[in-house]
């Protein structure tokens, strides 16, 4: 982007240009200067290649023939898939079109504020209205996943469904199952396609204040609070746009982050003293919860979020798996890894799941914690030889 054109900062110096007329001066940019720029005024100019304009504004088209519009995204869903979700729902209604938010369950209690968080359906609490939505709804939107089978439970109804079905996503290797796709896994969050979306059809001075806490929401917590590498210029500038419209970010990050309970806090420190195994060669650390650990801390949906991301904190660690049980033998893993390690091909190969270079998740089936402890024990140096 010609930063000259759109964020112009040269005006605030001009009563200076004849005293001090080096380009550092000339370039320095002060909150004085800052509020004489100019709003970005094309910020899909940086945007994604994934979606032009034109084709953009063909879907907005289409949209005002729809009797019902179903958004949805994926299970066990993450900031991200229920602040894209909100985000989108709030843009249609507000548009006067008729969208309901479905989503295949419930998501963690911190993001209960959410404003809309209620009216979303939960296809686990009501699965045969959720159902009948799903049916008769012309288009679903599908955020934050690339293929049904990440919609759990909802899987059949959504694939039986004669509705459209247009996806939104940042996962690597989308499956073949959209009549439309903005797919780009080089951005960090579904949320930044979202407004990507919204810029395209020409309506970004209509983003309402709901549109953009959500859509702020799901851009954070998708790149741990604007750190991870997959944050772009062209991130800062939406965030930047989001902000300017006056959007409450601090209370944000603390409603979302800081909120926690007792038995949640302890149930990090326990699992970080006493379940934390590490291979300092090749730099994996690894923790798992049983079942009987979580029932001790009360646990709650939600609770172990950020713990995987505390293991990879240590020094020397390249790669964090965290392992939490639940019923039937199953073990629900997160994986998580720094710079070239991808850990999506580890879930991918290995544990049933996927994801992203450097975030992954999948299952594994095991008769007891210590089983998958020795698997990791006797697996590690395999899937991570030289990290
Ligand atoms: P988390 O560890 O936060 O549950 O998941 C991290 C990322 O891994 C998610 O954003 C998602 O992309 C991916 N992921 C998690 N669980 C699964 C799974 O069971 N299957 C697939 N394909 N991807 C998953
Ligand atoms: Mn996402």
């Amino acid at each position: 982007m010609g930063h000259g054109s759109d964020w112009d900062v040269h005006e605030g110096c001009e009563k200076h240009r004849e005293n001090h007329n080096s380009v550092a001066h000339r370039t320095k940019v002060g909150r004085g200067n800052l509020l004489r720029m100019k709003p970005a005024t094309n910020l899909l100019e940086t945007a994604s290649t994934v979606m032009t304009t034109a084709e953009a504004r063909g879907t907005w088209n289409e949209l005002a023939a729809m009797d019902l519009i179903v958004v949805t995204a994926h299970r066990s869903p993450d900031g991200d898939a229920v602040g894209s979700v909100l985000a989108l729902t709030h843009h249609l209604r507000e548009a006067g079109l008729n969208a309901e938010a479905v989503l295949p369950d419930r998501f963690p209690r911190n993001l209960n504020w959410l404003p809309g968080a209620e009216i979303i359906h939960f296809f686990d609490e009501t699965p045969d209205s959720t159902t009948e939505i799903l049916e008769r709804a012309d288009l679903i939107w599908c955020l934050d996943f690339n293929g049904p089978g990440r919609t759990g439970e909802m899987e059949t109804t959504l694939v039986n469904s004669s509705a459209k079905k247009w996806v939104v996503d940042h996962h690597q290797f989308p499956e073949d199952f959209a009549d439309h796709l903005f797919s780009d896994p080089a951005c960090g969050s579904t949320c930044e396609l979202v407004f990507d979306l919204i810029a395209g059809w020409g309506r970004l001075g209509l983003i309402s204040q709901e549109t953009a806490v959500c859509a702020y929401t799901g851009i954070m917590t998708d790149t741990g609070s604007f750190r991870f590498s997959s944050v772009s210029a062209h991130t800062h500038l939406v965030l930047s746009y989001l902000v300017g419209l006056g959007i409450d970010h601090a209370q944000i990050h603390e409603q979302t982050f800081d909120q926690r309970s007792l038995n949640q806090v302890q149930l990090e420190g326990h699992a970080l003293s006493d379940k934390l195994h590490t291979w300092m060669d090749p730099g994996v650390a690894f923790i798992v919860l049983d079942l009987d650990t979580l029932e001790r801390f009360n646990y709650q949906p939600g609770d172990t979020e950020g713990v995987v991301n505390r293991a990879l904190a240590l020094e020397g660690i390249r790669v964090a798996i965290f392992a939490k049980e639940s019923k039937g033998g199953i073990f629900k893993i997160s994986f998580r890894s720094v710079g070239d390690i991808s850990v999506r091909d580890i879930a991918a190969e290995h544990f049933e799941g996927g994801g992203h270079r450097n975030a992954a998740g999948g299952i594994y089936r095991a008769s007891s914690s210590q089983a998958l402890i020795d698997h990791v024990e006797s697996n590690v140096r395999n899937w991570f030889p030289n990290p």
